[in-house]
């Protein structure tokens, strides 16, 4: 619970950098809000980190990365095989080689890689305690009796249709819950070099869960979008969500220019009643509105009625969704198995598509839709490309490296296929080989910029937030990691986009700056108590498997 709140009527604290949430939970001049609770660690004198530099974020405060292979994702700027980024407060000041920087302190980043940081469109962080435990599941029981389907996440964790058995780990969540579960797996991801989330967990069964997870964006210290959501499990009876978002925006997250701010959940398989007000809500709050579009929860027939390729239709509850249209502020998540007609009318408004290739392979979703996106792409000639989302945690890594592999593999295994298909597999070379031109539906291999873009700069885009963060820009915030290339399993590094895609992970993220401000330093997060942390998470994770009634069981 938000302690300002409690002094009296609610006030706009968005600016403040950290709040308070339990009564223990103190912000304190040492390490923000958590220290109180000792999730953060005042810095010893002697600890690592000491050779950091000082006050990083602070406003004037000035240093420079220097000798670095920079690579910027943005093409105005272009990369640089030796290259300085100069630091002035939050923000990066200027980009280029044998930079002046007067006293600056300076950050040795020879043999490294220096770029923005990754941007996850689409993380359901609340899942943190109970990462891996189902990963064999797909989305929905198939009555197949396998591992597979007796795991399957809609009952597993969301307790669809299974009252009053409770057998969804979502609904047992309390506020508490939340929060570390939160804090923990952003640290995690900003550990791994992604500075920025947006945050799709459907944990909001009442104002208290929301405030702790908004709490633990902020006690996180990354770039977040909190996406206000539904309740898994529908604790809340429909009462806190949609409408919550007016208390939320207007005295929770009001300002945009803060490093945690809003998205409206806006999921259309609640029924016609709940999509129109979830949208309407968002619209009228100036908030993008992000939904989960995927073909098993019966979502197909209501895009095509959102999109207007097909009539509307009156839902059980006897409500339509005349009116409410899909436009350039719509994220869609997934957009697995939705028609062609479809297609073209997201393509064309300007909505933005969040894909999770990995998640989306294991769990039944249907095929993750790059080659739609490329083909749209090239009929109507528009920049429509996909931001990257690592969604859920119960099945499969949150690192981005296993995001852009899989992206790249993914549609390279397939067109590479259709190609070879061309031809007999036998000889002649031609044949067997087959050469361009290709047919028109068959778009160009993915490589590694492509995925580069989809995991920074357009992430960026898809939460607007390109202004402030998604590549090393003069005047944008200095969202950066620095990746080591001397590492075992990267040098020689022969090709800067290469090596950080097909070679590298979390452990050459040496570096990791927010808004200025250094998080990790020489391969350690700073100013934070993972003994505490990771006691509190195991309490929630037994508390959790206590409610639903599952043994735990590390070899089930
Ligand atoms: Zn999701």
């Amino acid at each position: 619970m938000c302690i300002l709140c409690y002094q009296g009527k609610p006030q706009d604290h968005s600016r403040d950098s950290q709040l308070g949430r339990r009564d223990f939970l103190k912000t304190t001049a040492a390490g923000g809000a958590a220290a109180g609770l000792g999730l953060f660690a005042t810095r010893p004198a002697t600890a690592n980190g000491d050779d950091a530099p000082e006050d990083s974020g602070k406003r004037g405060r000035r240093y420079i990365i220097r000798g670095g292979a920079v690579m910027t994702m943005d093409p105005k700027v272009g990369d640089f095989p030796n290259a300085d980024v100069l630091i002035e407060g939050k923000k990066i000041s200027a980009v280029g080689p044998n930079l002046h920087a007067g006293g600056a302190a300076e950050i040795d980043a020879r043999g490294k890689v220096v770029m923005p940081g990754f941007i996850d469109t689409h993380h359901h962080q609340a899942w943190t305690p109970i990462r891996s435990s189902i990963p064999d599941s797909i989305l929905i029981n198939d009555f197949t009796g396998t591992a597979s389907a007796e795991q399957n996440y809609a009952i597993n964790v969301l307790g669809f249709g299974a009252a009053p058995a409770r057998p969804g780990f979502a609904e047992h969540y309390r506020p508490d819950d939340v929060h570390i579960g939160e804090l923990y797996g952003g640290l995690s991801q900003l550990d791994a070099g992604v500075t920025t989330v947006h945050d799709i967990s459907q944990i909001h069964h009442s104002k208290e869960h929301s405030l702790a997870a908004i709490q633990a964006l902020r006690d996180t210290g990354r770039r977040a979008k909190f996406g206000f959501f539904e309740s898994a499990g529908g604790v809340d009876g429909g009462s806190w969500y949609p409408s919550g978002a007016n208390f939320l925006r207007n005295n929770v997250l009001s300002s945009d220019d803060s490093l945690v701010t809003m998205v409206m959940g806006g999921e259309v398989y609640l029924g016609n009643a709940t999509t129109r007000q979830s949208w309407t809500i968002g619209r009228n709050l100036g908030l993008q509105v992000a939904a989960h579009i995927l073909s098993p929860f019966g979502i197909r027939p209501i895009l095509d009625q959102l999109t207007g390729v097909s009539p509307d239709v009156v839902d059980g509850s006897g409500a339509d969704l005349r009116g409410i249209e899909i436009g350039a502020d719509n994220l869609f998540v997934h957009m697995t198995g939705m028609s062609d007609a479809a297609w073209e009318k997201v393509a064309l408004t300007g909505a933005k598509v969040s894909i999770a290739f990995p998640i989306e392979m294991n769990m039944r979703h249907g095929m993750p839709p790059i080659l739609k996106m490329q083909q749209l792409k090239a009929k109507f000639g528009i920049d429509f490309e996909p931001s990257l989302s690592v969604d859920v945690e119960t099945n499969m890594t949150a690192d981005f490296f296993t995001q852009m592999r899989s992206a790249m593999t993914m549609q390279r295994m397939v067109v590479n296929q259709k190609i070879l298909e061309l031809g007999t597999f036998s000889p002649p070379f031609t044949s067997q080989w087959p050469l361009p031109p290709y047919p028109a539906d068959i778009p160009p291999l993915l490589n590694a910029r492509d995925v580069l873009r989809f995991a920074t700069i357009n992430g960026a885009k898809h939460l607007r937030l390109d202004g402030k963060t998604g590549s090393l820009t003069s005047g944008k915030e200095a969202d950066i990691i620095i990746l080591d290339g001397n590492h075992l399993n990267v040098f020689p590094m022969n090709n800067v986009p290469g090596a950080v895609v097909t070679m590298m992970e979390r452990s050459n993220v040496e570096t990791v700056i927010v808004a200025g401000k250094v998080r990790k330093w020489k391969g350690k997060l700073l100013d934070v108590d993972l003994g505490r942390m990771r006691r509190e998470l195991e309490n929630t994770r037994d508390f959790l498997y206590g409610e639903v009634g599952r043994p735990q069981n590390l070899f089930p």
